[in-house]
């Protein structure tokens, strides 16, 4: 028998269950018919020679800027694992907290995915209650906010995610990519979305959470250096999306050598200095260059940022259909267009305010619009 589903379905999976989203493949005697079933249930048109171009296929990451829009599922499953790991690890502590609170301020307000930031607007209505400071202890003893029944009870992105594998983010290997490809997707796809004014408290955001609940020891400690290292405060958001852009070169460029001497990194994808002249000609002030040439590369910012803000703003949620919206019989609306509301929605806070403005901030105001909306139920402008 052969089955299709979301692999975390599988788990306690009931073969008499009704309406399961795990569906028998009654068809797939031969492997042409089979095929053709998985295509028309991903809406794709794979043949059977494409595995002969696999590594091409692969390659096509740099080249191909199509590729991102599968990544907003990365970006949705690196919120959906981040958020996990901290609850798993336990590692809301009361030195922790508020730089928790205001990531998901942030993520309320510009994550690419409407379901993440509803999601991160649920938690944050009732983080107070679920985790009030009082409870928390300095020390590294296990906390209470993580169980279930606390915020342990709540999937961040939704009960779809997280899915169990990765889409733009797949290594490989098994033990590559994933995550903290994942991560950096979604640190760059909030990096274009801030407004100028947010633009330093976004960056600081940023360092914190990475700072306080990154997982990778290495990766904090020279993510933490890159941020100590910003002495006067962004005033644009341009700075801060092309402050990460470089901060992100500088570890590609570090792994690379790393990489080479010891065989580690994923041999399909190799680090480079991003953007590839492939993926964006003007962001080279001089692209008849080779890369040997040279050990600098002459980058023209002002393209550089237009095509950040083109890759991690529209081309991330070009694909991606609220399939959720649709089916509850929303409008149908692309998250694409979703994104245009979020980021015109500061205009609203009302009293409510206050509950959840631990670390007062524009993210709060937007978090504070959630709120309202919840418990208002009158919308004064459609979200859905
Ligand atoms: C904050 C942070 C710090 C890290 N620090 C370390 C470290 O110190 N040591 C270590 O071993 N690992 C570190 N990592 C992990 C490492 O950077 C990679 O994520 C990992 O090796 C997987 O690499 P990847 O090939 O999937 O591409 P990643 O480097 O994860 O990049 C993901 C995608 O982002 C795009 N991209 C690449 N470069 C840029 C750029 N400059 N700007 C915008 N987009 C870009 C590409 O499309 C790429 O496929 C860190 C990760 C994070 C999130």
């Amino acid at each position: 028998m052969l089955l299709w589903g979301p692999p975390k379905k599988f788990v306690g999976w009931d073969p008499k269950q009704e309406n399961s989203e795990i569906l028998t493949i009654e068809r797939g005697r031969t492997a042409d018919i089979l095929l053709g079933w998985i295509n028309k249930q991903l809406g794709s048109s794979y043949g059977f020679n494409d595995g002969k171009y696999e590594n091409e296929h692969l390659q096509q990451n740099f080249s191909d800027p199509g590729q991102i829009a599968k990544a907003i599922y990365d970006v949705e499953e690196a919120t959906s694992t981040a958020f996990g790991i901290i609850l798993y690890q336990r590692m809301i502590k009361s030195g922790t907290r508020a730089s928790l609170i205001k990531f998901l301020q942030l993520l309320v307000a510009h994550h690419p995915s409407k379901r993440c930031r509803k999601g991160s607007a649920d938690i944050l209505v009732d983080f107070d209650n679920l985790c009030p400071s009082e409870i928390l202890p300095a020390n590294n003893e296990a906390d209470s906010c993580s169980k279930k029944g606390a915020l342990g009870n709540y999937q961040i992105c939704g009960e779809e995610v997280p899915r169990g594998y990765w889409m733009y983010c797949r290594g490989s290997k098994n033990d590559t990519r994933g995550f903290s490809c994942g991560l950096w997707v979604l640190l760059h796809s909030l990096s274009v979305r801030v407004e100028d004014g947010e633009s330093d408290l976004a960056f600081r955001t940023t360092c914190d959470f990475i700072y306080n609940f990154f997982v990778c020891e290495e990766c904090r400690q020279h993510f933490h250096g890159m941020c100590s290292s910003v002495s006067s405060p962004f005033k644009k958001a341009r700075d801060f999306a092309l402050w990460l852009w470089s901060a992100h070169n500088q570890v590609n460029e570090r792994l690379m050598k790393d990489e080479e001497s010891l065989g580690t990194g994923d041999p399909e994808f190799p680090k480079v200095t991003w953007p590839p002249k492939q993926l964006c000609p003007s962001c080279y002030l001089n692209p008849g260059k080779t890369s040997n040439e040279n050990s600098k590369i002459d980058w023209n910012k002002n393209e550089v940022f237009k095509f950040l803000v083109s890759y991690y703003g529209k081309e991330l949620v070009n694909l991606y259909k609220d399939k959720e919206l649709q089916a509850g019989g929303g409008t149908g609306k692309t998250v694409n267009e979703e994104l245009v509301a979020s980021t015109n929605a500061v205009v609203v806070p009302l009293g409510a305010a206050l509950a959840i403005a631990v670390a007062s901030c524009a993210f709060g105001a937007l978090a504070c619009f959630w709120r309202s909306q919840q418990k208002n139920r009158k919308p004064r402008r459609s979200w859905n």
